[in-house]
């Protein structure tokens, strides 16, 4: 997931048949024309970005920026945005559902089904229902609504986790992500991180996973959110502690011992500590990242979904534990293991049960 100036730069680090882009910013539309053009066979779709400017309302839970301003969108606005994304060359169309908030009470219940029900009213078969929601909806207390909302969904849904920092940080969302990764087939995770890895571990279609540090959670929406916001600091994805840092934090590690090096196509062997925040430097930072998501997505397509797939992925995040270990060795500094790698070492959860096989929910009545 990149943003539309990114593009370009990532696209041929992209694979064709695994690989595709989630196009964010104003010109992405354009992008995502010029993207089909070049690459017919590579899947390429837009997010219009609603959810980091406005709240869904049980009316309104879409609506997009527009040249007039914003504009609400009833189902036939809708269905108009969706044909403009397949007229622009997307492989599908996305929702751009506004920012479902916390799921505190009723209300935000209630706009989570409006937004589903608008969708089920369109019954076409090349959509995609965008679902930004607050991490708060992964906690026990709420994660099964937001569960049945999705198997509730005849498309596809593209689960986006809003919070300050990452989302998986906070209490119970890891795990609650992981239950609904186990429980709803035709889950998506966007804008995220390594999240993408356990979510399709535990079941999930597909993840997009974000080429900056603002596209890799969701963040609350604000009517001036999508301009700029680049940061010009490198990041780079640590593969082996399957974590991105920032360069500088590199640096600091390897201060007085031999720098980490990778072998990625844009690295050929070269250090990680190497990148500076001049243009060229980030945009090949990037482009690492971009090799090293691709690289372990490869091993992750290769292993059969189910223990197989698990299996593999509780073996990256040893290597990772051991990898921390070895770092905090070398370099004699205070080296965390993550709390997220922590939670993704727990024991995974159960599938939520199904409305009719819960409590309380027994058609048939107390026997
Ligand atoms: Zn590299």
């Amino acid at each position: 997931m990149v943003n539309d100036r990114s593009a370009t730069q990532v696209l041929p680090y992209v694979p064709a048949r695994r690989g595709g882009l989630v196009l964010t910013g104003a010109a992405a539309p354009v992008r995502c024309r010029e993207i089909r053009n070049a690459r017919p066979e590579t899947v390429v779709v837009v997010d219009y970005g609603s959810h980091t400017r406005r709240t869904a309302t049980t009316d309104a839970p879409f609506g997009m920026m527009s040249d007039q301003g914003w504009r609400h969108l009833d189902l036939a606005g809708l269905d108009e945005v969706l044909d403009g994304q397949r007229d622009n060359g997307a492989s599908y169309s996305v929702t751009p559902t506004c920012f479902i908030p916390a799921a505190d009470g009723a209300g935000s219940a209630r706009v989570l089904a409006a937004a589903t029900a608008q969708a089920n009213r369109l019954r076409r078969q090349d959509m995609v229902l965008l679902l930004p929601c607050s991490w708060r909806w992964l906690r026990r207390s709420s994660v099964s609504i937001l569960a049945e909302q999705i198997r509730a969904c005849r498309h596809p849904v593209a689960l986006v986790m809003q919070a300050d920092g990452d989302p998986l940080e906070r209490n119970q969302a890891a795990e609650g992500l992981r239950r609904l990764c186990r429980s709803c087939p035709r889950l998506v995770l966007w804008r995220t991180d390594l999240a993408a890895f356990d979510a399709m571990a535990h079941g999930a279609l597909g993840a997009a996973v974000g080429g900056s540090a603002v596209l890799r959670h969701g963040v609350a929406p604000r009517p001036d959110n999508g301009g700029g916001g680049h940061k010009a600091y490198p990041v780079v994805l640590v593969r082996r502690l399957l974590r991105y840092h920032r360069v500088a934090t590199l640096q600091d590690w390897f201060a007085h011992i031999a720098p980490w090096t990778c072998d990625c196509p844009v690295c050929r062997g070269a250090a990680l500590t190497r990148f500076t925040d001049h243009k060229a430097d980030t945009i090949a930072a990037l482009q690492h990242s971009v090799c090293e998501l691709y690289a372990l997505h490869e091993e992750l397509d290769a292993t059969l979904v189910g223990d197989e797939r698990t299996g593999w992925w509780r073996q990256q995040l040893a290597d990772a534990w051991e990898y921390h270990r070895l770092l905090a060795a070398q370099t004699g500094t205070e080296v965390s293991f993550p709390k997220v790698l922590q939670a993704w070492r727990r024991q995974s959860p159960m599938a939520l049960p199904r409305a009719q096989e819960q409590p309380g929910h027994d058609r048939a009545g107390p026997s």
